[in-house]
């Protein structure tokens, strides 16, 4: 059935309002009409199934049928960040996150990137994100999710890693990391000390992270770990860490 995300404020006690761009999917794209299913969310984690009580003027009104938690979201809360990629393999990236259960993702620059942060716009924002979060909203919609991941403007290195140092737990990826590995670091994470706080970690560019810049994270008590013997390429390593966290905490 198609999902589609809605603010609060267009949820009623028996009815859905749908506006703009997803009602014009609705009518003109999927050609649905009166009497046809679907599921809104109100990007909080409640689902509603539906049914199309009217589509006018752009305009698709549905009825509330029943409501339930959707059961898609992790139970924990978790950020990517990204450093900057080439091409459009960022896009690639945010896709799979999403479908993973990444709560939110921040691109990154850092000291090996070749690819830049894009141009700020007039509001003062990355030219990009407005792109990267109708890719996060598509693929939030395609694998059922509960809430719409953001992803946000790049920022630095260094800032990135400031923010991420007061986390319930975060790591950095580093592929010449001996010691620790990620099943190491999730098996000794205890949840139940932090069932809410968030898990942060870091992925590197084509050419990885400079020791530098591990040594700087380790100072601020943020771990490198090892993902295994096998170099993986950057837009791989989000999805090995995001689906192993999910077989040892989901499955
Ligand atoms: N240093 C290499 C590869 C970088 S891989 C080079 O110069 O070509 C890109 C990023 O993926 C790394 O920065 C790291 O964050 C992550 N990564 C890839 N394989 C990994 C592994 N086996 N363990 C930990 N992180 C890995």
């Amino acid at each position: 059935m198609p999902k589609f995300f809605v603010p609060p404020e267009q949820i009623y006690d028996d009815e859905i309002i749908i506006l703009g761009d997803d009602a014009r999917h609705i009518s003109a794209s999927l050609r649905m009409k009166t009497g046809d299913t679907l599921i809104v969310c109100n990007k909080n984690k409640r689902d509603y199934e539906c049914i199309i009580s009217s589509v006018e003027n752009g305009i698709v009104k549905a009825e509330i049928v029943s409501s339930s938690v959707c059961g898609a979201e992790p139970a924990y809360n978790i950020r990517l960040y990204q450093c900057l990629p080439k091409g459009e393999k960022m896009e690639y990236i945010i896709q799979k996150a999403v479908e993973l259960g990444i709560s939110s993702i921040v691109p990154v620059y850092s000291s090996r990137c070749i690819a830049k942060p894009t141009q700020k716009g007039k509001d003062n924002r990355d030219k990009k994100t407005e792109r990267y979060n109708k890719i996060a909203y598509e693929a939030a919609q395609q694998s059922g999710r509960g809430i719409v991941p953001v992803v946000y403007d790049c920022i630095t290195l260094e800032r990135a890693f400031a923010a991420a140092k007061g986390d319930a737990l975060s790591f950095v990826c580093y592929e010449n990391e001996n010691g620790i590995t990620v099943k190491n670091l999730f098996s000794s994470f205890d949840r139940a000390k932090n069932p809410s706080g968030t898990i942060s970690f870091f992925v590197g560019p084509e050419g990885g992270f400079s020791k530098e810049e591990v040594l700087f994270a380790s100072k601020l008590g943020i771990p490198s770990v090892s993902l295994g013997e096998r170099i993986l390429r950057t837009e791989t390593a989000s999805s090995f860490v995001l689906s192993a966290l999910s077989y040892e905490t989901e499955m």
